[in-house]
């Protein structure tokens, strides 16, 4: 059973247009191949995140400008000062409903662990780069970050897992200075990708932000010993009691962003050491940019972490131009790449952690 899944179509419409490569058609495919895989998914609908949902982690002016954007309209100066003046974060029309729609999504998720649910979805979130004060990295309020300042209302340490391609930056600069919120982000070094920060020396308050740079062309070999000799040191040292896992799918070989090289098979480990923690998970989405992998890795992973077996194909009915009909990848011959600097990051932590 998939239990507290919240997503709703209007989530398609944060779209930033069709040269942009952040596609709503992914969130399509992977509801369409979960529904194949699974036919009793209930998918529920979470409604909008409300202004009071934005405030808990978002300054009030930058919450006005997105409120204001379209229809009143906001000067160029503030465009820039608020994060909508690059190609990357371009506002459209209906941009305020349409982040309205997506929080909606944390918002229903972390109230369902808050009253006692062990696991929860929001697909159609983990905009992860989003700022307290601005809009970043295709992400204009940080719907992970909601999601731990609702679960704070039941859960005393909370412990962020971020799988995606990209630091997980926002989150980590929202919760930095409150060490009972600990981030720990696996990703593609700031040295050959945006955002630019997540080395291991942004420690924030008591040690609680743990990050994992990894160099441009690892393979995810070496990607998953990284997070697997990693996440229990973090689990010892902690002692979380919930965690929100962000599950960007853009650190997958073929995604056409960044320089990682992990196959399905192996990000879905990390995945699943989440899921053994047997802790109260919230699971969002996040980046993913191949229209062939979102779907089937989105859609692994919401079975993975609900202990239903994912099969090696997707069902005879999902459209084979989609290009999602096996759900594994063959077995790299690459390996091993990026090794020697990953052992250099393994070690630093075991040195801090224990
Ligand atoms: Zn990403």
């Amino acid at each position: 059973m998939i239990p507290h899944f919240y997503y709703h179509p209007r989530m398609m419409e944060y779209d930033f247009g069709p040269k942009h490569p952040l596609k709503p058609v992914r969130l399509a495919r992977t509801m369409s191949l979960l529904r194949a895989m699974v036919p009793s998914v209930q998918v529920i609908d979470p409604g909008l995140a409300t202004e009071d949902d934005l405030l808990r982690v978002h300054d009030e002016e930058f919450v006005d400008v997105v409120r204001r954007i379209y229809g009143e309209g906001v000067g160029k100066e503030e465009l820039f000062t608020y994060g909508f003046g690059s190609v990357d974060t371009p506002p459209f029309a209906g941009i305020w409903e349409a982040s309205l729609g997506y929080c909606g999504g944390g918002v229903a998720a972390a109230k369902a662990l808050v009253e006692g649910a062990q696991l929860s979805y929001n697909m159609g979130g983990g905009l992860h780069h989003s700022q307290s004060n601005r809009a970043s990295g295709f992400c204009v309020f940080n719907d992970p970050a909601i999601s731990l300042a609702i679960l704070k209302e039941r859960f005393g340490k909370l412990l962020y897992v971020d799988i995606d391609l990209h630091h997980g930056d926002g989150v980590q600069a929202i919760w930095l200075d409150d060490p009972d919120v600990v981030t720990l982000s696996i990703h593609e070094s700031g040295k050959t990708l945006y955002p630019g920060t997540g080395f291991v020396h942004e420690e924030g308050a008591n040690g609680s932000a743990v990050n994992i740079p990894l160099d441009a062309y690892t393979t995810g070999d070496v990607w998953l010993k990284a997070f697997t000799e990693i996440f229990p040191r973090v689990l010892d040292r902690f002692r979380p009691e919930v965690i929100v896992l962000q599950m960007g799918c853009d650190p997958h070989i073929h995604d056409p962003l960044g320089h990682l090289q992990v196959t399905v098979q192996e990000w879905l480990g990390a995945v699943k050491h989440v899921r053994d923690t047997r802790l109260p998970i919230l699971a969002c989405g996040g980046g993913g940019y191949e229209m062939s992998n979102v779907p089937r890795m989105w859609a692994a992973a919401v079975m993975t972490l609900a202990n239903i077996e994912v099969p090696k194909l997707a069902p005879s009915d999902i459209p084979v131009e989609w290009g999602v009909g096996s759900i594994f990848d063959p077995t790299p011959t690459e390996r091993g790449i990026g090794l020697a600097s990953a052992q250099g990051v393994i070690e630093y932590w075991r040195r801090k952690l224990g």
